[in-house]
């Protein structure tokens, strides 16, 4: 992942190899792929990963939810990120505001 990928991930997502990025329309359709992987912001309304896949059947729809996402917000990283190099929230990072 480039850091200007980095800069639009949403600062919710749990680290690992599956994010939602800043621009979700909140269409759920990530959230019925893989439930309780997915889960929504209430405050923004949008997804974003609340954790990482543990089944073999929540990795196949969060790969669903990569290839089906209207807007392509739901990224794979795969499994060679350095999170450790990374801080969880990026200081830098402002959500976008829903009433703009
Ligand atoms: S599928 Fe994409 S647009 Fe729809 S809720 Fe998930 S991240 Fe947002």
């Amino acid at each position: 992942m480039s850091l200007e990928t980095f800069k639009i991930r949403w600062p919710r997502n749990v680290p690992g190899r599956f994010y939602v990025d800043a621009t979700c329309l909140d269409c759920d359709l990530c959230r019925a792929l893989a439930p309780g992987v997915f889960v929504r912001d209430e405050e923004h309304g949008n997804s974003y990963v609340g954790r990482q896949p543990e089944t073999p059947e929540e990795v196949s729809g969060c790969l669903e939810a990569v290839a089906g996402c209207p807007q392509e917000e739901v990224h794979d990283d795969g499994l060679q990120f350095d999170w450790q190099a990374i801080p969880p929230v990026v200081p830098w990072f402002q959500p976008p505001s829903k009433n703009a």
